[in-house]
């Protein structure tokens, strides 16, 4: 069975090559490169922010007044929330030995039957991408029954940008149809043991020495 998040799909998406030897037979490791630990620590001041009440460290202070403006969204707070739905889209737990997808939320604010979900970015808004708020608010209907609308956002911190969408239950169905295709692929790869390469410029930070793409920097 296919367990999947978002990013997961998205690497096996970007390179089924790359996904097949770091995740599935994990030959290689990907190590997180500065932008990525710059981004772990963001998320994790605005966390304890958001969360926690904790101060912002001098570095960080600049991001407060957005993240105020979130503390004033009426509704219950769920900073970096976990939710898992298993093959029948039913909720799970995270750890679930039967989850089929998973993912964590940044910050989820359930208002009665209103939510909002908010997902921080460290880089820039140029490559704004929407689907994985798509994917999050799919779950946060199945583990919120209560919940008929989601108002979803990537919050751009660096840029004071925040790109928006509302989702309503009804449209649950067309949500998913995001996923699918992609889906399928993965699946056809795992049946067939086809893992086919996708050479980019990128190639030149990937970790798979033995493909014949990978280019030492
Ligand atoms: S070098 Fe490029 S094509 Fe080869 S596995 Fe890595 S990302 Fe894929």
């Amino acid at each position: 069975m296919i367990k999947w998040s978002y990013s997961g799909l998205k690497e096996y998406v970007n390179c089924p090559r790359q996904y097949y030897e770091v995740k599935v037979a994990q030959n290689f490791i990907k190590k997180p490169t500065q932008q990525m630990l710059y981004g772990s620590a963001v998320h994790k001041a605005l966390e304890d922010y958001v969360g926690e009440s904790k101060p912002l460290e001098k570095n960080y202070e600049r991001y407060q007044p957005m993240l105020d403006a979130l503390l004033e969204i009426e509704g219950e707070r769920f900073p970096e929330y976990r939710m898992a739905l298993n093959t029948d889209l039913q909720p799970c737990t995270f750890g679930a030995k039967d989850y089929w997808v998973r993912g964590i939320v940044d910050l989820l604010i359930v208002d009665n039957d209103t939510a909002h979900i908010v997902d921080y970015k460290t880089g820039s808004a140029k490559y704004a991408d929407v689907k994985q708020l798509r994917l999050m608010s799919l779950m946060t209907y199945a583990h919120f029954p209560e919940v008929q609308q989601i108002k979803a956002g990537l919050l751009f911190v660096a840029h004071n940008t925040f790109i928006d969408e509302t989702y309503t239950r009804e449209e649950s169905e067309n949500l998913w149809k995001d996923f699918l295709p992609d889906l399928e692929r993965l699946k056809l790869s795992l049946e067939t043991n086809k893992w086919p390469e996708n050479p980019t410029p990128l190639c030149g930070w990937c970790p798979v020495t033995t493909c014949q793409f990978q280019k030492v920097r």
